[in-house]
C-alpha cells in the first residue's frame, strides 16, 4: 500500500529519470484510468517532462506547456519506468507514459480493485484541483504543530490518517509513528496534551525519514511491483516488540489491521479486537 515515504521514492527515482525526457505518446488500456477530459490526454504528446513531485501520496507529473499530470496510485498501483514499452495485453497496466527515447512510464495496478486514477490538468485546473486544495500539510520533511491539527475527539488512527488533517500517513506508517510515540491508536486527538503531540510529531518525522532512507538505499528502478517496507510493527502481530520484547497484539477491520504494543502503548490493556467480538455475537 503505497504512502508517503513509497510515493517520495518513486517520485525521486523517476524524476531523476525522466526530467528534460520528451512524451511520444500516451494511451490508457482496459478500464480507463483517466478522470479528465480537457485538456485531452494526447495534449502532452510531444511535450517535455519537467519535473515529478509528490504531494501527500500522490504523484504530480509536470510537463511544458503548463500541463501536469496528478496520479493517485489508490490501494493497489505503482508507477513503473521500463525501458522498452509494455505489451498492451498486460493487464495491469493502466496509463502509458511513451518517451521519445524508447523507455515508458507506466502506471500499474494490482489485484481486483481499479482504483487508481489520473487526471490532466492545466496550471488552473492544479491549483483548484479539490483532491489537493482539500490535503492538510505534509506529514514529513517538517509537519507543523500537530496539537492544534488533531484537536478533535476522534482516536489518533483515524486523525493520522485523514488526508485532510495531515497528508501521506496511510494504515501501515501510522501503526509505527503510534508506536514510535508510545501513543494508543484509540487515544483521542483532543485528549493529547503539548508534551504527547511533540513527541507523535517527532515520530512522524523520524519514522517517514526512516523509511526514505532505507529506499534510498534499497531501491532503484524501474521500481519493484512489491517494496520491501521496514515496518517494525505493522502486520507484525504475535511477533516480540522491537523495544520492550512483549508481544504485538492487533485490531482486526474490514480491510485493515492495526497493530500496537500493549506495554508501550496501552497501559498492558488489550483493545477490542472487533472481528474476534463480531463473529463471537
Ligand atoms: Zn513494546
Amino acid at each position: 500500500m503505497p504512502e508517503l515515504p513509497e510515493v517520495e521514492i518513486t517520485a525521486r527515482l523517476i524524476g531523476a529519470a525522466i526530467t528534460g525526457a520528451q512524451v511520444e505518446s500516451v494511451l490508457t488500456p482496459g478500464i480507463n484510468a483517466l478522470r479528465s477530459f480537457d485538456p485531452p490526454l494526447n495534449a502532452i504528446e510531444g511535450t517535455t517532462v519537467t519535473g515529478v513531485g509528490r504531494r501527500g501520496k500522490l504523484f504530480v507529473i509536470d510537463f511544458d506547456d503548463r500541463l501536469h499530470m496528478l496520479i493517485h496510485l489508490m490501494s493497489a498501483g505503482r508507477l513503473q519506468l521500463f525501458d522498452t514499452c509494455a505489451s498492451l495485453r498486460d493487464r495491469t497496466s493502466r496509463l502509458l507514459l511513451r518517451l521519445t527515447d524508447g523507455r515508458e512510464l507506466r502506471l500499474r495496478e494490482f489485484g481486483t480493485k481499479q482504483a487508481a486514477w489520473v487526471k490532466l490538468l492545466t496550471d488552473e485546473g492544479l491549483a483548484a484541483e479539490e483532491t489537493l486544495t482539500t490535503l492538510g500539510p505534509e506529514a514529513y520533511p517538517d509537519p507543523p504543530l500537530l496539537r492544534p491539527l488533531l484537536d478533535a475527539p476522534r482516536p489518533l488512527h483515524a486523525l493520522l490518517r485523514d488526508q485532510r488533517v495531515i497528508a501521506g500517513i496511510g494504515r501501515s506508517w501510522v501503526d509505527e509513528i503510534l508506536w514510535a510515540a508510545k501513543l494508543s491508536p484509540f487515544k483521542r486527538g483532543a485528549d493529547l496534551d503539548a508534551e504527547e503531540a511533540e513527541r507523535l510529531r517527532a515520530a512522524t518525522i523520524e519514522q517517514l525519514g526512516r523509511a526514505i532512507a532505507h529506499y534510498e538505499q534499497v531501491i532503484t528502478l524501474p521500481i519493484p511491483d512489491k517494496l520491501p517496507m521496514p515496518l517494525m510493527v505493522h502486520r507484525r502481530n504475535g511477533e516480540p516488540c522491537p523495544r520492550c520484547g512483549d508481544r504485538l497484539e492487533a485490531v482486526f477491520y474490514e480491510d485493515y489491521v492495526m497493530c500496537y504494543c500493549p506495554t508501550d502503548q496501552t497501559d498492558g490493556k488489550l483493545l477490542k479486537d472487533r472481528r474476534l467480538s463480531r463473529l463471537l455475537k
